[in-house]
């Protein structure tokens, strides 16, 4: 069932607005029992495929789902219909919201479909078949804080490059993505118009290399003022995952990060773990005097992303100020992540200083290209983001505007989405690339 629709899916996995991806969501949390309720639209219930009740689900009739040995236990209002191996909530439209409640989570609100099986007694596995770029937006709005369109536009270009390249990560599993940092993070629809505006500004927009292959799109929070060769935190050396220096990331909030340790915690690590013989005066003092003024793989042969790892430290980039009198070391790092490919305050401080997306974008993934998908140009697309440009510029210095005008947006979207006619989109050639989009940097 879930398998089927699946593979129908994967049959074009490419950017267009009313494809539709599979994301797990509360994929980190056992949920044994939800309520769903219905904030916008109406939804069918269907149970093994089957349609259950068809009346608007929009009126305040929550559905409830329980995992069971059997499978789904399903409730409307308190009427028990039975127990079901799948259970589906479809939106009879694009205007749909629903509330998804488990009994041990927060509530969140999705967009699209939700499927609900129950994979042991105890667990229920909630799926959100929603459109690829309204599960962009949603990731972006998870994933990067901001004040301005473009700094959403170049997360929306990494993150929908990243999840066309990862389209099949979880195939095995029977949907296209997780809701965690293993896939990208999704914990909720997106409720900004600044972010719909960056993702919409950037519809169907890939990074891809000279080839026209989609390109890994790596980010991180902060590179500390540079950032990492891929072939230094993993195994690939890909050629638009260089170091580069990153001032932008200099002087923002995960910039700099200290810790504190023993000198006895400091070489017993390196001694017992990775058999450095601390005894050799020469050894020792690369340890308790390991400078880092630029980036390095190692601290003698052990990889800094095993000492990273092994002391919970924010960042590979750091180095060590030993105090002799109280045998204490401090280590003096920079930055926050893997510090491979964009440093995401760097992005920031760059829109901040009006520098282009398409710039930010080809100073941490060196030599990579934009394709813009000719859906970007559609009527669809540049209806949309009008509309929303109309609704920000009127929010402007007018909080109870803003107030009002944030209630308003969304249906004024989907009134739009209703109105416009889909349109059929073409495939377009990965040849077809950006002019001002070289190798000149
Ligand atoms: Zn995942």
């Amino acid at each position: 069932m879930c398998l089927g629709f699946f593979a129908m899916l994967l049959m074009v996995p490419r950017a267009s607005w009313a494809e539709k991806v599979l994301v797990r969501i509360y994929s980190n949390v056992t949920v044994g029992s939800v309520t769903v309720s219905f904030d916008l639209g109406s939804y069918n219930l269907f149970a093994d495929d089957v349609l259950l009740l068809e009346p608007d689900l929009a009126g305040g009739r929550p559905v409830q789902c329980v995992a069971t040995t059997e499978g789904v236990r399903v409730s409307v209002n308190g009427y028990e219909f039975g127990v079901y191996g799948k259970v589906s909530l479809l939106a009879n439209d694009t205007a749909s919201i629903m509330c998804v409640n488990p009994a041990n989570a927060l509530q969140r609100t999705y967009e699209g479909d939700i499927h609900i099986t129950a994979p042991t007694a105890r667990s229920l596995q909630l799926i959100n078949s929603v459109e690829f770029e309204t599960y962009i937006a949603g990731v972006v709005q998870s994933e990067i804080y901001g004040d301005h369109a473009d700094i959403f536009r170049i997360q929306a270009i990494i993150s929908r490059t990243w999840a066309l390249r990862n389209i099949d990560k979880h195939k095995d599993d029977g949907y296209n993505f997780c809701d965690q940092v293993h896939c990208q993070a999704y914990l909720n629809r997106c409720t900004r118009p600044d972010i719909i505006l960056g993702t919409m500004q950037s519809y169907g927009t890939t990074l891809v290399d000279a080839d026209g292959n989609l390109i890994e799109t790596p980010f991180h929070s902060n590179s500390g003022g540079q950032t990492a060769n891929s072939e230094d935190v993993w195994r690939s050396a890909l050629p638009y995952l260089r170091s580069v220096e990153d001032t932008f990331s200099l002087g923002m909030k995960q910039s700099d990060w200290t810790k504190v340790l023993t000198e006895s915690q400091w070489l017993d690590y390196f001694a017992k773990k990775h058999k450095v013989d601390v005894g050799n005066d020469s050894l020792r003092n690369a340890l308790l005097f390991f400078q880092q003024p630029t980036r390095v793989a190692r601290i003698l042969d052990v990889p800094l992303t095993r000492v990273r790892a092994d002391f919970q430290l924010k960042s590979t980039f750091f180095s060590v100020r030993y105090d002799s009198l109280a045998h204490v070391i401090t280590l003096y790092g920079h930055g926050y992540g893997h510090g491979v490919g964009l440093s995401q305050e760097g992005a920031i401080k760059m829109v901040r200083q009006g520098i282009s997306y398409d710039s930010v974008l080809r100073h941490y993934y060196y030599g990579s290209q934009l394709h813009v998908d000719s859906a970007a140009n559609s009527e669809y697309v540049r209806g949309y983001i009008d509309n929303i440009r109309t609704i920000l510029a009127a929010d402007d210095g007018n909080p109870n505007a803003a107030k009002a005008k944030k209630e308003d947006w969304l249906s004024l979207m989907f009134r739009i989405r209703d109105k416009v006619e889909r349109e059929e989109v073409d495939d377009v050639p990965k040849q077809e690339i950006e002019s001002d989009w070289e190798f000149d940097w």
